[in-house]
């Protein structure tokens, strides 16, 4: 048997050995199979990583912006070339089908695009006449070395809502990737080296909670991008900002759909069995609670009970294959610690996933419950699993009142052919990301990733315009121009 090679670090232009005797296992999740180790390193190597960045920072603002776009037009085109080769390693340490990895890698991609615009989006503005001989303009720096750490559930696109913007606007970048998915930045590393990025702008420290500490206490670190859980992001949004460093997280969910009885049955039911199952149900967009109108209730349920049990479960790189498995054993024992709980507090298991459950890799197989009721925890929890809630309601109105209990505000969603009543469930429901006859209204780049309430700690999300402002700072500068003196014959 060959030896499990341990990954390095990649500080200023190399990939070092960790100096950590710690490592963990990097798991294939549908094979079981130990693809690598991951180091946990230390405090000290993560202050050693940002005095690089920090030195690399001042001859990299120095870089014409036009000069930074360039490196990344490069890298978007390597990424293109390496599409099929990045979503693959994608499946192999995420599980996710290799159709979904090369969904996540096509929005990582339009992500580095819309960073690659940097020659205007970090223009200022100006007003040639603010008092008589003044005027005033208004110019973007970036704010010096950024942290990034990511989730396991998207490798790609998740690293790619932070680098390429906080990179392209004169940042330079310390990446801690999720320990249970640290492959694929090996890749996006070899391609920004071909791409022509000075050493030290682009840095990073595997690890877990020593890392993410030693982020949020390093003087060099002036922000701080986040994107996993709730608790996790509400810590490091609190200690972050207690250090007086900027802070986004984006954070957990546990999105509603509201299906009324003018949706388009065949239409919402694919979507949503995408939404619900699709990435095993691994998303912060996963669609996790139906709210279905009475008239179309009996129809719904037995079209999506019966599809989603011919869903084809297995390893994702697999042809055909649909739902991945989830990504550790113990979410695997967590998901039916739910489903046994869901059947205690009253729901009814209309599809059981244990029962498709499989031992070959962490497979649990799509789940439904419906009688699910808003004090029941599989309402209330965000189960990051195929595991979805049917709650039957009279009218939207009711549908927005029960979506609006949740603490989390991710996304939501509403199939209808009304007009009126898509008007009314924007302007009513509490979600920051709104799908009309669609299952995952996950934003594309340009906009932002506008998570509310419990779903997001910060003032400016990722992406789109919130993103060039995280990344920048201002100067102001106003200014007396006194009129020229000019000879009298003239
Ligand atoms: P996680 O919170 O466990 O881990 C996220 C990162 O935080 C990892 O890099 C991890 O090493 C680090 N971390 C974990 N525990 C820590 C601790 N105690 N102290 C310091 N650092 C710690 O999240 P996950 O399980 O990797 O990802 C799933 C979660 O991410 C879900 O809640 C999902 O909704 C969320 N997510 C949110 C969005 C969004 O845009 N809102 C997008 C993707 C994922």
């Amino acid at each position: 048997m060959s030896e499990v090679r341990i990954l390095k670090n990649y500080i200023n232009g190399e990939w070092v050995e960790s100096k950590s005797l710690e490592a963990i296992e990097v798991y294939n999740p549908a094979t079981k199979e130990v693809i690598a180790k991951v180091p946990l390193s230390t405090k000290e190597e993560l202050n050693d990583a940002a005095a690089v960045a920090e030195n690399a920072f001042h001859e990299w603002k120095n870089v014409a912006v036009p000069k930074r776009a360039r490196i990344l037009f490069k890298f978007q085109q390597l990424l293109l070339e390496n599409k099929e080769e990045l979503a693959k390693i994608i499946t192999i340490e995420n599980g996710k089908s290799l159709n979904e990895a090369l969904g996540e890698v096509q929005r990582g991609i339009e992500n580095v695009e819309f960073a690659a615009g940097a020659p205007s989006l970090m223009m200022g503005d100006s007003l040639s006449s603010i008092a008589t001989d003044v005027e005033g303009t208004n110019y973007r720096y970036p704010v010096g070395v950024v942290g990034g750490i990511t989730p396991f559930n998207f490798p790609m696109m998740v690293p790619c809502w932070m680098f390429p913007m906080a990179i392209a606007t004169g940042n330079t970048f310390i990446m801690k990737p999720s320990e249970k998915t640290p492959l694929l930045v090996e890749k996006l590393v070899e391609l920004l080296e071909a791409s022509g990025l000075p050493n030290g702008v682009f840095n990073v420290i595997n690890g877990a909670h020593d890392v993410v500490n030693g982020i949020l206490e390093n003087e060099h670190i002036k922000a701080i991008s986040f994107v996993g859980s709730k608790p996790v992001g509400e810590y490091v949004f609190k200690k972050g900002t207690d250090n007086l460093k900027r802070v986004q997280a984006l954070t957990g969910a546990k999105n509603h759909t509201i299906v009324l009885n003018d949706a388009k049955l065949d239409l919402t039911v694919r979507e949503i069995i995408s939404a619900a199952f699709g990435s095993a149900g691994e998303r912060c967009m996963a669609a996790a609670v139906i709210t279905v109108q009475e008239g179309i209730y009996d129809e719904f349920i037995q079209k999506l009970q019966s599809e989603s049990g011919n869903i084809k479960m297995g390893n994702g790189l697999d042809d055909g294959v649909f739902l991945g498995p989830v990504i550790r054993e113990e979410n695997k024992a967590r998901t039916i610690q739910y489903i046994e709980e869901g059947e205690r507090e009253g729901a009814t298991v209309l599809l059981d996933g244990r029962n498709s459950s499989s031992d070959d890799g962490y497979f649990v197989g799509p789940t439904i419950f419906e009688d699910v009721k808003t004090d029941m925890k599989i309402w209330q929890d965000e189960i990051f699993a195929p595991v979805l809630s049917i709650v039957k309601v009279k009218d939207l109105k009711e549908g927005i009142k029960v979506a609006n209990q949740s603490e989390f505000a991710n996304g939501a969603c509403l199939f209808t052919d009304s007009a009126s009543s898509v008007r009314y469930f924007r302007e009513n429901i509490d979600a920051g990301m709104l799908g009309i006859n669609l299952g995952v209204p996950a934003p594309m780049a340009i906009f932002p990733f506008s998570g509310w309430k419990s779903s997001f700690f910060g003032s400016l999300h990722a992406n789109g315009k919130d993103g060039v402002e995280f990344y920048t700072r201002k100067k102001v500068v106003t200014a007396r121009y006194l009129e020229p003196e000019f000879s009298q014959e003239g």
